[in-house]
């Protein structure tokens, strides 16, 4: 039987993302030579991408403009926090248009808009600690109900990375679901049924969604996963398919399945950029393809909340742990331990990185709740709260952020040591921004930004004269990350010294 147009959906979902660029010092975004004409990465991409998906162009074969749409309407996306932060102050009018698009989206799809969260500063989550994740979500949660005014349905994964433990997070503040490639699908069932069946990214039909259920908690709870169409996705972001809105439509009515009588979601993700920075005039083809192409063959763009809400989950998977979208891998991208992004150069510098970084993060731990156990009951609730002052770092709140904290009264100097630990946590947490160990080197300026980090957490820690050789006992653990071939510098002591480290001395002269 041939589908009816009642039971075709499409979701696109759009990963829009930059890592925070601010030197920790100033707080500003230095000149960023590599952007070319622009003055910094942010800029460069805002340009090409950010706004333009905002205000697509739809032309006629004459090339006369018909219309401009927001394509943030049409398409599931999110935002990183630390992105927008930047987006919000530098493009104000621009940045509106994100929350008209979810606010037009909730009401055109019975209450579930199209903007969702991101785990705070792009941490790969399944190698961050316990503590981690939950601020990472906490925070995440809290920049995207300031923004949008109500609470998501689902927070994007970085790098779609996963594994138990983050997936219960996730369950225990409320998310009702997850993206994933379908590599990271290891086995699924039909409700009701006791055998699984192994699937791999080719098996897998993505076009419903699956319910992973934590067989550790005693109430069994449950989150959705839904699982883009891989071989789409591919086609989106490497294959140029939005070249031609007509091809992309043809090619997405292709994804369901004729003779089923169920309702189909067929959908695919990808970074956000390829919709104009990548694939110039991306956004474009997107536009015409959401708001004409799949309308004209009865296919209704939606968001998968709105696709969840609807339908009752009967299938079952199970994860695949510590897997991501971007690693074959798994997350050893991350960590060291594979090839992915390694342009034929040496990678031994990720796994000597990512253990440093693991050891200073314990070693600033300790120094946080050393300095402030006389000031906060639980230090670590006081960091999850913290996404207060982020937000608004006006003086009133946080005065009044450390009030309703502090065991006792406030004075200047108590109120400046639990300010400092949390500034240094905020670091100890943007040093393990993922994007540090997504290319060939240490000495590139994300590696080198996440360095910048650890420098000011550990001048913070420093601060309180609890940590004497905190920076020396990192440096030694540097030393064995080689850096590009041809670099002047020997190895990742020598790129912090020379490269991250200059910005601290800078602000001290
Ligand atoms: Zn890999």
């Amino acid at each position: 039987m041939a589908p009816t147009p009642e039971n075709r959906f499409v979701c696109v979902h759009g990963h829009f993302y930059q890592p925070p660029r601010e030197d920790p010092w100033t707080g500003k975004i230095p000149r960023q030579p590599s952007a070319g004409e622009y003055h910094d990465w942010n800029e460069r991409i805002a340009r090409e991408c950010y706004i333009p998906n905002g205000r697509a162009r739809i032309a006629n074969n004459k090339n006369e403009t018909l219309a401009y749409i927001n394509n943030y309407s049409f398409m599931s996306f999110n935002f990183g926090p630390t992105l927008l932060n930047w987006f919000e102050e530098a493009h104000p009018a621009e940045y509106k248009r994100l929350l008209t698009a979810d606010r037009e989206s909730a009401s055109r799809l019975e209450g579930h808009g199209n903007a969702i969260a991101q785990a705070y500063n792009h941490m790969i989550m399944p190698l961050a600690n316990a503590r981690d994740k939950v601020t990472q979500v906490r925070w995440g949660l809290a920049d995207f109900r300031y923004r949008y005014h109500r609470d998501p349905e689902a927070m994007w994964l970085p790098e779609t990375a996963v594994d138990s433990e983050t997936l219960r997070v996730l369950i225990g503040h409320g998310l009702k679901y997850a993206i994933l490639s379908p590599h990271q699908a290891k086995h699924v069932r039909r409700a009701g049924v006791t055998k699984w069946s192994d699937v791999t990214g080719a098996t897998l039909d993505t076009r419903r969604p699956y319910r992973w259920t934590d067989h550790e908690s005693k109430a069994h709870r449950s989150i959705g996963l839904f699982f883009y169409d891989g071989a789409l996705s591919q086609a989106v972001a490497f294959g140029k398919l939005m070249a031609s809105s007509p091809k992309a439509a043809d090619r997405v009515a292709a994804e369901f399945e004729d003779d089923s009588r169920a309702d189909q979601l067929v959908s695919l993700a990808t970074d956000g950029e390829t919709f104009g920075h990548h694939e110039k005039f991306a956004e474009m083809g997107l536009a015409h393809l959401l708001r004409f192409e799949l309308p004209s063959r009865h296919i209704q763009p939606v968001n998968y909340g709105f696709f969840l809400a609807k339908h009752r989950t009967t299938w079952e998977a199970e994860i695949r742990e510590n897997s991501s979208w971007s690693c074959a891998h798994g997350v050893n991208r991350w960590k060291g331990g594979c090839d992915c992004g390694s342009e034929g150069k040496s990678t031994a510098w990720r796994k000597v990185l990512r253990e440093a970084l693991d050891w200073l993060r314990d070693e600033l731990a300790d120094i946080a709740e050393a300095e402030t156990n006389r000031l906060v009951r639980d230090f670590w609730e006081v960091r999850d709260d913290y996404s207060d002052v982020l937000l608004d770092p006006s003086d009133e709140n946080v005065e009044l952020f450390c009030r309703r904290r502090m065991i006792l009264d406030p004075i200047p100097e108590t109120r400046k040591a639990l300010l400092r630990m949390l500034e240094c946590q905020k670091y100890a947490m943007f040093m393990y921004t993922s994007c540090a160990w997504f290319f060939s080197h240490i000495d590139g300026i994300e590696a080198v930004q996440n360095l910048m980090y650890a420098a000011r957490a550990i001048e913070l820690a420093e601060e309180t004269g609890l940590a004497d050789d905190l920076e020396s006992g990192f440096l030694q653990r540097l030393k064995g990350a080689a850096p590009s071939p041809g670099s002047q510098l020997k190895d990742g002591e020598a790129v912090y010294r020379h490269l991250a480290r200059p910005s601290r001395q800078r602000q001290a002269a």
